[in-house]
């Protein structure tokens, strides 16, 4: 059997968006097997733990069966190592986004010079989704149903029962 062509995305998906599943479905079609790493020990504060960002993202994409979710809290190319990916695949919006990803791919290449970065330009219509704009959309009470799946849409609203979005709220360890 030839060797299967493994790739990884990483990210804090906190939380996912319609933008980061557009990305997930189409990488699921270029690759063998798909592991969505959520970042567990990332600087930012998130309004919903690793593990809630884990679940959300594998109920919303759970049609895909070549597609997992891990979490992982190491730097991104020793998750591709761990789970044997050869791969690593992120998305562009805009000119912002190619700056820090430019960095990040020099750094991976001199880490790892036998790991390829993979990148997805977005969709026109996710252009401007990032999981930031959504969280602030939520805290002003508008609705984002169209900008994340509907487990994310609900989970959102749970939180806001709950006092609202306070970002770093739910982590237990920071
Ligand atoms: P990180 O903190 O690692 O940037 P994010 O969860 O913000 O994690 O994003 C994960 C990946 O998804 C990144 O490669 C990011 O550029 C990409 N991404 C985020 N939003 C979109 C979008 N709307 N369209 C395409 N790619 C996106």
């Amino acid at each position: 059997m030839a060797t299967q062509r493994v790739a990884i995305y990483p990210g804090s998906f906190d939380p996912p968006t319609n933008g980061h599943l557009d990305i997930v479905d189409r990488a699921s079609r270029l690759f063998d097997r798909v592991v969505i790493g959520v970042g567990r020990n990332l600087s930012k504060k998130t309004v919903f733990t690793a593990d809630e960002r884990v679940a959300l993202m594998q109920e919303a994409c759970a049609k895909l069966a070549n597609v997992e979710v891990r979490t992982f809290d190491s730097l991104q190319v020793e998750f591709a190592r761990e789970v044997g990916a050869m791969f690593i695949i992120r998305g562009i919006r805009a000119l912002s986004d190619f700056e820090f990803e430019f960095e990040m791919a020099n750094m991976n290449r001199s880490l790892a010079p036998d790991i390829e970065m993979v990148y997805l330009m977005t969709a026109p219509e996710y252009l401007f989704l990032s999981a930031s704009r959504v969280k602030e959309l939520v805290a002003f009470g508008a609705s984002v149903a169209e900008l994340v799946p509907a487990n994310v849409a609900k989970a959102l609203e749970a939180h806001l029962g709950q006092g609202g979005l306070r970002t770093g709220a739910t982590e237990s360890n920071d």
